[in-house]
């Protein structure tokens, strides 16, 4: 198919990477509607792709060359052991490995933003409010065609594609829309209305600091940098590793566990706290966290992190119920919300992008992208977001008495949240 015009909605790693695999598969116009007026990339946090996905990222181009990333290869598992053998830094209870490269958000988003083709329009501080289908879709068109009661179709409109609704008021039409807008996508509501996040009864606390700083802490338990570190205590787990910063190795965790308790918090809202929006009486229980559940190094060293480094947010998961409808499609965050024990996320918004690219070359029609699209596609997001699940309920939800567990137990636990899947981290793509 070559020509036609597309607005991909969300300029963020699906976006971008949406906007490359278009422009290169032969769309005629290409823009990109994003609502941030500041740098995207000072968002940035840490997050790890699978080695065997971005090998196919990387040969399909949705993951361009030359980002910095992190060598990972295995992952320990430690408990608290006051006065124990294990020291400082925890008792070690399984070690597995872990093949994977951690990145830096923001650098990520920049490699992936310069591989943009200039053609591209990348429009900054438009915000999108609304979108619709338009026209009469073709007899048997694609996915989600027979849904279309649940979307505003326009009347009159000169044949089938999708309207945008801006901000400003101004309406305007293309041949395709990707809502690749994330967890609380605008398109998603147009797409399948009826899908909601779940609020999955825990939160995550996410920071990050200079590695440079682990030398305060003494040195007795330094950790590894190809090492990720899994803290394990009763409700909850927080994961550690190294990721690579604008000025050098940064060391990344995320934790989770139950809600804070803050009368004037509510977590079952899809809301995150920004940096340096963490309250006193969160840094407080942030810290009696640390002091009772973690080994005393770890416990220091996350203490190291700058409170305005310091997120927390709640954790939802989403299956949406179809990635298209008429002349609208999902991506990445937008068709599914993971919960990122299974640090599938980037890989799987990429793999949407090349999916959707391989696609636009095989089809005659957009009513045959969108069906090619849904069929590649939905049922990746489902696997996803069942097997994150299985996760988060035995590493936060229903932990085990990680105390009392060897080896040989915690690998036969993995290997019932895996049930059957190859392992974490997305699959690969069928062909
Ligand atoms: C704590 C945590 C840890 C994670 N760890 C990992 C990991 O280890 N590995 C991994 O692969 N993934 C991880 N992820 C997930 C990963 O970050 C995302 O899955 C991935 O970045 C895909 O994001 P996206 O581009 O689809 O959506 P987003 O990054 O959410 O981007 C959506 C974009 O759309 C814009 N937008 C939203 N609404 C509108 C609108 N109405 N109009 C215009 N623009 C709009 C937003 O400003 C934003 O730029 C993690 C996530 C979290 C929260």
């Amino acid at each position: 198919m070559q020509g036609g015009t597309v607005a991909v909605v969300g300029g963020s790693i699906a976006g971008c990477a949406f906007a490359t695999a278009l422009a290169r598969a032969g769309a005629g116009e290409v823009v990109v509607l994003e609502r941030t007026r500041g740098r995207l990339a000072d968002r940035g946090v840490g997050l790890c792709v699978n080695d065997e996905r971005a090998v196919e990222l990387a040969a399909s181009g949705a993951l361009p060359a030359g980002i910095a990333a992190h060598r990972l290869e295995r992952r320990r598992w430690v408990v608290r052991d006051p006065g124990g053998a294990g020291g400082a830094g925890g008792r070690l209870i399984w070690e597995q490995p872990f093949p994977f490269h951690s990145y830096h958000w923001g650098l990520l988003w920049r490699g992936l933003r310069e591989a943009v083709p200039p053609g591209v329009v990348y429009r900054q501080g438009e915000a999108v409010t609304g979108v619709a289908r338009t026209g009469t879709p073709a007899p048997g068109a694609g996915a989600g065609a027979g849904a279309g009661a649940a979307f505003a179709t326009t009347a009159g409109a000169r044949g089938e594609g999708a309207e945008v609704r801006l901000a400003s008021g101004a309406v305007e039409r293309y041949d395709l829309v990707v809502g690749a807008d994330g967890y609380r996508s605008v398109v998603r509501a147009a797409v399948c209305p009826e899908s909601r996040p779940h609020f999955a009864g825990y939160v995550c606390w996410r920071g990050n600091f200079d590695a440079a700083r682990l030398a305060e802490l003494g040195g007795a338990a330094d950790p590894v940098p190809e090492a990720v570190t899994t803290v394990c205590f009763p409700g909850g787990t927080c994961v550690i590793y190294h990721i690579p910063g604008p000025e050098g190795l940064r060391v990344n965790w995320v934790l989770y566990a139950a809600p804070p308790q803050d009368g004037r918090l509510r977590f079952d809202d899809p809301t995150s706290f920004p940096p340096g929006a963490l309250t006193p009486e969160l840094a407080a229980q942030l810290g009696a966290l640390l002091e009772r559940e973690f080994p005393p190094y770890w416990g220091r060293a996350l203490a190291l992190t700058d409170p305005a480094d310091t997120f927390v947010q709640p954790i939802y998961d989403l299956e949406a119920a179809r990635t298209t409808a008429g002349r609208l499609l999902l991506a990445g965050d937008a068709a599914s919300v993971v919960r990122p024990h299974n640090t599938s996320g980037a890989a799987k918004a990429l793999q949407d992008a090349t999916a959707l690219a391989d696609g636009w070359r095989r089809s005659g029609s957009f009513d045959e992208l969108v069906r090619r699209y849904q069929r590649a596609r939905g049922p990746a997001g489902r696997e996803l977001v069942a097997l994150a699940r299985r996760l988060g309920r035995a590493q936060v939800e229903r932990t085990p008495d990680w105390a009392a567990m060897n080896a040989r137990q915690m690998a036969a636990w993995w290997q019932e949240q895996l049930a059957g899947a190859p392992g974490i981290g997305g699959q690969a793509m069928a062909p």
